[in-house]
């Protein structure tokens, strides 16, 4: 029988047992073995397997994490590490590896496919900064933990007329602050993307109050800065009692959405469907959609840019 092994590596994102149970449902049902490796890479190195049948993946599609657990490892990084969980890989006749995680881990895995490991790569991160795809797995079911966030601090602002900074993750990538200040109404911005003008920006707050409004908010993309600098400048600009709060890694628990849920369902059975049309060597995405697939270089070489459409609708509902 031929052995798929999935490993997932990185920050951990919502939706990511829910993209291992359909790789291990869908690959059980065409009759592969399945296996998960524990802690990512690492495990790799470490032989650390675990024999996956149906009963093992019962009871997480809804569970936020990874119960295979993640981690981080230099040591992966270097050709010694990599022939040492090839070797495992090898005397164990694993034919196939599903890598859920985010672009460092989609590097560790083009690394086993240059060696001659047939990889696959699932875009498991909350960041959304993975090229060539419109969603990566947990950006969905983060945009709704940060907007009810916001929608709590909203309310406290709003009885001290206050101004609420909010510091959003996503790492050089500033989605999940411009589409949760989108779904939340938020007054400013602040992301990697765009240069900020907070002279404008603490001038509109300053406005806003003149006009009778009893909170603003504003959010901070962690790659643009720190919600604790911004509300102190912003404070000294505008002279509004400004109080900074940073998300931190509550963005990262919750149980995943639906369309999480369905979206890691999908492209956890495309990778069985490519294995059969002996498609290897790429990582999934979406797209209008459709589940699509690319070679790890052209997603290197892709980039990614700020949805632009996206910033255009911001700036003229504000
Ligand atoms: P997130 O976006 O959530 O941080 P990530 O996958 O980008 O997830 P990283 O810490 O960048 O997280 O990478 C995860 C692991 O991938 C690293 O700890 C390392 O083991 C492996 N990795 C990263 N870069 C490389 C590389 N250039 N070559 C081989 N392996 C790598």
């Amino acid at each position: 029988m031929p052995k798929i092994a999935v490993l997932t590596s990185g920050g951990d994102s919502q939706g990511m047992n829910s993209a291992i149970r359909a790789v291990v449902r869908t690959g059980l049902a065409n009759g592969f073995e399945m296996l998960g490796v524990r802690r990512g890479f690492k495990g790799l190195m470490d032989n650390d397997f675990i024999e996956l049948g149906s009963k093992e993946v019962s009871d997480i599609l809804y569970r936020g994490g990874t119960f295979l657990q993640s981690a981080r490892s230099e040591a992966f990084k270097t050709p010694e590490g990599q022939d040492q969980a090839i070797k495992h890989l090898q005397s164990r006749a694993i034919d196939y590896v599903v890598v859920i995680g985010g672009d460092g881990s989609y590097r560790g895995a083009q690394a086993l496919q240059n060696k001659g490991i047939k990889t696959f790569g699932l875009p498991g991160t909350i960041d959304n900064d993975i090229p060539l795809t419109d969603y990566t797995i947990g950006f969905d079911t983060t945009l709704n933990v940060v907007t009810d966030a916001i929608g709590n601090l909203r309310d406290t602002m709003s009885s001290h007329e206050r101004v609420s900074v909010i510091e959003a993750m996503g790492r050089s990538c500033g989605d999940i602050a411009l589409q949760a200040g989108i779904a939340s109404g938020v007054d400013a911005i602040i992301i990697p993307e765009v240069e900020a003008d907070l002279d404008k920006i603490a001038k509109d707050l300053k406005a806003g109050f003149e006009r009778g409004k009893s909170h603003s908010i504003v959010i901070v993309a962690e790659g643009a800065g720190n919600a604790v600098d911004v509300a102190k400048v912003l404070k000294e600009k505008c002279g509004l009692d400004t109080r900074p709060t940073v998300l931190g890694h509550i963005q990262r628990g919750g149980t995943p959405s639906a369309f999480d849920r369905v979206f890691t369902s999908r492209l956890g059975h495309h990778v069985i469907e490519l294995i059969k049309q002996e498609i290897t060597g790429v990582a999934l995405g979406i797209e209008n959609n459709q589940i699509t697939y690319h070679s790890f270089n052209e997603i290197f070489a892709a980039g990614r840019n700020i949805n632009e459409q996206l910033y255009h609708i911001f700036n003229d509902l504000i």
